[in-house]
């Protein structure tokens, strides 16, 4: 396996100033090992997009990734994307297709995005087991409508101890239905030890092989490969809390809201929101924890 930064990634489609905005809490899901802790029960927080976006672009944010909860299930939602996309935003966004399965879901505006990048937990048995039967096909036939109708389709991958066994049967089904890019994803911690015993891979070195499947994917196959103490990533909250997985220790690093224009000290400087993105942009184009097949 070859470790390689994603550096070679100029344009702005690809730029490393990225933010994943947890838009609601609100899943038709309540998956055990969820990060947001979304759930069905869980209320959607009124956003106030405009304030939002307009301040994400001071802060040098060019890329916006959509996620939840279900991101979907937000009923501004499509105004939310087409303003982000007219202030020049490119936004991506990660479903786990539940909403816009339907037959009578307007898929149309989906072309705003870059591409939609739909969740699976393993080949069809064990991800049916975690999300409910009949949900892997439901998804399989979503991903085949979505690219007849011209939109770019990504596949992220949650890779547990589990679906680790099975990747390569995993990606040898979806290698000629056109899909744009493939992202395995190693399990997070939750910090719930009966939770984390289910999915948590021990080993340190994971080598997955899958170079010779890259070609089959437009954008190829990247690896995030989160190592507890190199995090270079963004997390806004749907009530626009700013956080760091990890940045410097192994706990989330919370800036505070948005909007506070605090300072917080960083490896022994005072930085603004605007200084950490930067720092965090070059730290995810550094990484080795992401890696390029
Ligand atoms: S589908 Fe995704 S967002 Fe929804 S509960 Fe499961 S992990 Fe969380």
């Amino acid at each position: 396996m070859k470790k390689q930064a994603i550096s070679k990634q100029g344009n702005v489609t690809n730029t490393s100033k990225i933010i994943c905005w947890q838009i609601t809490n609100k899943c038709t899901k309540e998956c055990d090992f969820c990060l947001s802790q979304s759930t069905p029960l869980k209320k959607h927080v009124n956003v106030a997009y405009k304030k939002v976006l307009k301040k994400l672009k001071e802060i040098g944010i060019e890329k916006i990734s959509f996620s939840g909860g279900e991101p979907f299930g937000v009923k501004e939602f499509k105004e939310i994307a087409e303003f982000a996309n007219q202030m020049g935003f490119v936004i991506i966004v990660t479903s786990n297709g539940d909403l816009i399965s339907s037959t009578k879901y307007n898929i149309e505006w989906l072309k705003l995005f870059q591409y939609v990048k739909i969740s699976f937990y393993g080949t069809k048995l064990y991800h049916d087991k975690i999300m409910g039967i009949g949900h892997y096909d439901k998804l399989r036939k979503l991903i085949k409508k979505l690219i007849k109708n011209g939109i770019k389709v990504g596949i992220n991958y949650m890779l547990s101890n589990a679906s680790i066994t099975f990747i390569d049967s995993f990606i040898k089904e979806y290698q000629y239905m056109g899909i744009y890019s493939v992202l395995i994803q190693r399990y997070i911690p939750t910090g719930n030890p009966k939770v984390d015993k289910k999915y948590f891979i021990e080993t340190n070195n994971i080598n997955l092989k899958l170079e010779k499947y890259s070609k089959y994917f437009e954008k190829g196959i990247k690896f995030f490969d989160y190592n507890i103490n190199k995090g270079f990533q963004i997390i806004l909250e749907p009530n626009n809390d700013v956080y760091f997985p990890n940045i410097n220790d192994s706990k989330k690093f919370y800036y505070g809201n948005l909007f506070s224009n605090n300072k917080i000290k960083i490896e022994n400087k005072e930085l603004s929101l605007k200084e950490i993105v930067s720092i965090i942009s070059k730290k995810r184009l550094e990484s080795e924890n992401i890696i390029n097949y």
